[in-house]
């Protein structure tokens, strides 16, 4: 394996850097990177202007890791990052970068006790991640100092400048030798920002990504707001037409129940998150890859890096953090010019969260209803429908026409024959006791007792997955509870399971 390992695509590395750049899951250079990176590692100041998730951080990661020299125990390198979010996941990622170099990034920011900041510096540190204001802080301290610093990297300048930074920004620059290497990223050039590479770079290298090789992707973007938001996620599930779908939570524990809850529900998912070994993460991936299960759940970090071009769509069942995250979540689908869908559930009071989303993103995201449930009614018996048409269509029954013929004979009415069918086929047979016992349940049934359910079965789709739901108060155990014939009170002995794995094994 590492003895293919020559290049990162078209650019010559250290075999370190190419083993942590490979074990970080990068197949190939972005474009930024693929033209960034040979510029910078020539020794040029470089202005790299892409969209947000394009691979920036790695565009100017890679070099500055690469020309730092681990045996020497100073800050060799400095990278200037607008808020302490971005300046975490920059740490984290240039630490990825150098794990095999052994070469250390520390992120220093306002919010963090400075004191544990202090004793981590004095453990020696390459490279320093800050935001402008701890940064100066630390300088003025005399606790970070900047006289060895050989590689300045702007990032996210223009984001920086819409935060006020810019003097501060100023203030850190006079500080740092002048003998150095400048690197500057940006997702836009606001004029203050070409000023400021005018005055303190040296005849830097412009690198253009033009906007139709983003990957901000070219997709429906909608919201709904709702307090039920499981519910809400079944009926949507339920009535979109879905291919692979990802979709992300906040936290590893989030992702765990909610695997788990869809999984109750009848539905194929798998969790991705950073407590899962290596091994259970490529499991999962494979068969998310083969389609095997065609929903995908998993954090921010562990859905990093994920490659597949054929999502159709990302849902956010958690807000994103900010509006980084929101373009890198959506960035999964969408991809190699299909379209994609992106789908966000809030809370009502995250509404104001969305809004900040979409400024700093500039996007629209537009809010949609969430499906009813006579919405998802008719949205089932057309499925059925369809594809009853379609086994018409196709025309290969002939082994059934005897049987209708008989039961025919017997004197039935056709029509009621072929519903009889489709029930049997739908769920399975029933005797007398259970029927009595489901009574309330099926596409006809509109209103009822308490604790009455809907059964709704979601036949075909693409994926040829059937999954089996149900709808309102009743949960798996009081489906149990209402099954004379169920003898212990778990989900898979409900009549519903084995339903499910019916269709599923027919399938
Ligand atoms: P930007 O700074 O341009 O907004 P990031 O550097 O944050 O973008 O990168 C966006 C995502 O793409 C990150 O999850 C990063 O790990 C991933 N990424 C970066 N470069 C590559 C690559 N060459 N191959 C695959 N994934 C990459
Ligand atoms: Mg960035």
């Amino acid at each position: 394996m590492k003895q293919e390992l020559k290049a990162f695509g078209t650019i010559e590395l250290s075999r370190k850097t190419l083993q942590a750049v490979e074990a970080m899951g990068f197949e190939e250079p972005s474009p930024i990177q693929a033209q960034t990176i040979p510029l910078a590692l020539e020794g040029h100041d470089v202005i790299g202007q892409a969209q947000t998730g394009t691979g920036k951080t790695a565009a100017f990661g890679i070099p500055t890791v690469e020309k730092v020299a681990e045996k020497v125990p100073h800050i060799q390198a400095l990278v200037l990052s607008p808020t302490r979010e971005l300046a975490i996941q920059t740490a984290e990622e240039l630490n990825k970068i150098g794990q095999f170099k052994h070469v250390r990034t520390l992120p220093v920011y306002g919010g963090q006790a400075i004191d544990r900041q202090i004793r981590a510096l004095k453990r020696g540190v390459h490279i320093i991640v800050g935001t402008p204001g701890r940064l100066i802080d630390h300088l003025n301290r005399g606790t970070i100092k900047l006289e060895e610093v050989q590689t300045l990297v702007l990032d996210e300048a223009d984001e920086m400048l819409d935060m006020g930074f810019i003097d501060d920004i100023e203030r850190i620059l006079k500080t740092i030798p002048a003998e150095r290497q400048t690197l500057l990223f940006s997702a836009t050039m606001p004029a203050p920002i070409e000023k400021l590479s005018r005055r303190y770079m040296n005849h830097p290298q412009r690198v253009t990504i033009a906007r139709e090789n983003l990957t901000v992707p070219l997709i429906d973007q909608i919201y709904y707001e709702t307090r039920e938001k499981f519910e809400g996620l079944c009926r949507v599930l339920d009535v979109e037409e879905t291919g692979k779908l990802i979709i992300f939570c906040r936290t590893k524990r989030a992702v765990d129940e909610l695997v788990s809850s869809l999984d109750a529900r009848g539905y194929s998912a798998g969790g991705l998150h950073g407590d899962l070994s290596q091994v259970q993460r490529d499991r999962v991936m494979k068969k998310f890859r083969e389609g095997r299960i065609d929903i995908l759940i998993a954090t921010d970090v562990a859905a990093r890096g994920i490659d597949i071009d054929d999502i159709t769509h990302v849902i956010n069942y958690d807000i994103p953090q900010d509006h980084e995250s929101y373009v890198h979540r959506i960035g999964r689908t969408g991809r190699a010019g299909r379209t994609g869908v992106a789908m966000t559930f809030i809370q009502p009071k995250e509404y104001r969260q969305l809004r900040l989303i979409m400024k700093l993103a500039h996007t629209k995201i537009q809010r949609r209803e969430l499906p009813t449930a006579s919405d998802l009614l008719e949205h089932q018996k057309s499925l059925v429908q369809e594809r009853l048409m379609k086994t018409l269509q196709q025309n290969h029954y002939d082994d059934y026409h005897t049987v209708i013929a008989d039961v025919a004979a017997e004197g039935y009415d056709l029509v009621d024959i072929a519903a009889a069918a489709l029930k049997l086929s739908i769920e399975g047979f029933k005797d007398a006791e259970e029927e009595q016992a489901t009574a309330s349940e099926g596409f006809g049934d509109t209103g009822g007792a308490p604790g009455m359910v809907r059964l709704f079965l979601n036949i075909g789709r693409s994926q040829k997955i059937v999954r089996r739901m149900w709808y309102g108060p009743l949960r798996p155990r009081q489906i149990s509870r209402a099954t004379p014939s169920a003898s212990s009170t778990s989900t898979t002995s409900s009549p519903l399971w084995k339903c499910r794995k019916m269709w599923l094994s027919g399938s």
